[in-house]
């Protein structure tokens, strides 16, 4: 169903995408090492990671970084590792499917063992390194003439890998595992590239061949035709102009769209309240995440995307409402503090202007 608010995993319930597909099938098709899915948050990124895999069907592993940040509060080795092993053990049907025996390709490894439950990592016994733990994976696909895709969505989060230098692993896998492609997605499209530090020389994934896919908004004409489809798909009429509306607010932003048409359609609201609910309910998510992003220096970030929701949109306008809230700060502290939040994404620049990119951010941000 496309107004299904969850990840999509089907290719029939994904809207499009029919480019973006194709490239990342291609990219696996000529064995290249390392893809970059980039986009903004909800725009579809990890529905199309999760649809591209099943589709060419080939062994892989997804492990959402940002949910293993929030549930450890670090992402250490352990805990990727129980992401992955998680994601082995719910998908033991669909890998074997692929030609991947998860229990034999990991039976050797130490550290690692199965339970009736599935896969656990040891308590006590130490940890496989993860080069280690990629070596065994690559080598046992090679030999089956199959390639493997390790995919981390919301890669961003491996920064806070602590010891663990997850950039220089996977510049060394690229490099020595043939047989493994990684696949990284990125919201926080600024921290995302400060994380890969692609063009740094000093970095160690410089120099990388990779290709990058940019996960776009939909059209107008595209967030049009989602709406119909997923409201035809369902049974539930909806006119032209209602439709129009509810683009003219929501943009192309697929997950927000997704929100509108299941209010409406699966929930049974109005139009206007289906508008209302996302607006509300978008509002609330938007906050949650923008905590924890602004902790450190609540008063002044919450000031900036005040202003901007507002309507200031230059830079001194946006920190002459700033000073008006919260005081005195100098133009190097202040311009730090836009320049984060640009990084996050919360925050765009066209020209010399600032703009809030997402509607329901904006919203968000006006009730600050
Ligand atoms: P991201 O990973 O970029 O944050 P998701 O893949 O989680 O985005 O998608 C956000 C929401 O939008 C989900 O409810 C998902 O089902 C829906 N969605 C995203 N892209 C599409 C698409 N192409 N067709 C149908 N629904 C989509
Ligand atoms: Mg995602």
């Amino acid at each position: 169903m496309l107004f299904d608010i969850n990840p999509k995993e089907h290719r029939r319930d994904l809207y499009d995408r029919e480019g973006e597909l194709k490239e990342i099938q291609d990219a696996l098709r000529l064995g290249e090492r390392l893809l970059i899915l980039y986009g903004v948050r909800r725009v579809g990124k990890s529905s199309l990671l999760r649809v591209a895999l099943r589709e060419t069907n080939i062994p892989h592993a997804i492990v959402d970084v940002r949910r293993i940040y929030f549930e450890y509060g670090a992402v250490s080795r352990e805990a990727l590792y129980r992401g992955i092993l998680e994601y082995f053990t719910r998908n033991l049907g669909l890998l074997e499917k692929a030609g991947f025996k998860a229990r034999d390709a990991l039976s050797r490894i130490k550290g690692i063992h199965l339970t009736e439950l599935g896969f656990e990592v040891e308590p006590l016994a130490p940890l496989p390194s993860f080069t280690e733990l990629l070596s065994r994976i690559d080598e046992w696909c090679r030999r089956r003439g199959l390639r493997f895709v390790m995919a981390f969505d919301e890669a961003q989060y491996l920064r806070f890998g602590g010891v663990t230098k997850y950039d220089g692993i996977i510049a060394w896998s690229i490099d020595n595992l043939p047989g493994i492609t990684f696949i990284l997605t990125g919201s926080e499209v600024g921290l995302f590239k400060d994380f890969l530090r692609l063009s740094d020389p000093q970095a160690p994934l410089f120099g990388r061949y990779r290709r990058e896919i940019l996960v776009g908004r939909f059209t107008r004409h595209q967030s049009i035709d989602f709406l119909y489809r997923g409201f035809k798909e369902v049974g539930v009429a909806a006119t032209t102009e209602e439709l129009e509306e509810a683009v003219d607010m929501l943009d192309g932003i697929a997950g927000w769209l997704t929100y509108y048409g299941y209010y409406r359609a699966i929930r049974g609201l109005s139009h206007r309240e289906a508008l209302n609910t996302v607006f509300d309910e978008g509002s609330k998510l938007v906050l949650s995440e923008l905590t924890s992003v602004i902790s450190l220096s609540k008063r002044r970030y919450t000031a900036i995307l005040k202003a901007v929701a507002s309507g200031a949109s230059t830079w001194s306008d946006i920190k002459a409402y700033v000073i008006a809230r919260t005081g005195r700060i100098t133009d190097k502290r202040f311009t730090e503090l836009l320049k984060r939040l640009v990084k996050y994404g919360y925050l765009a620049k066209k020209g010399d202007h600032y703009v809030i990119p997402d509607p329901v951010v904006e919203h968000a941000c006006r009730l600050l």
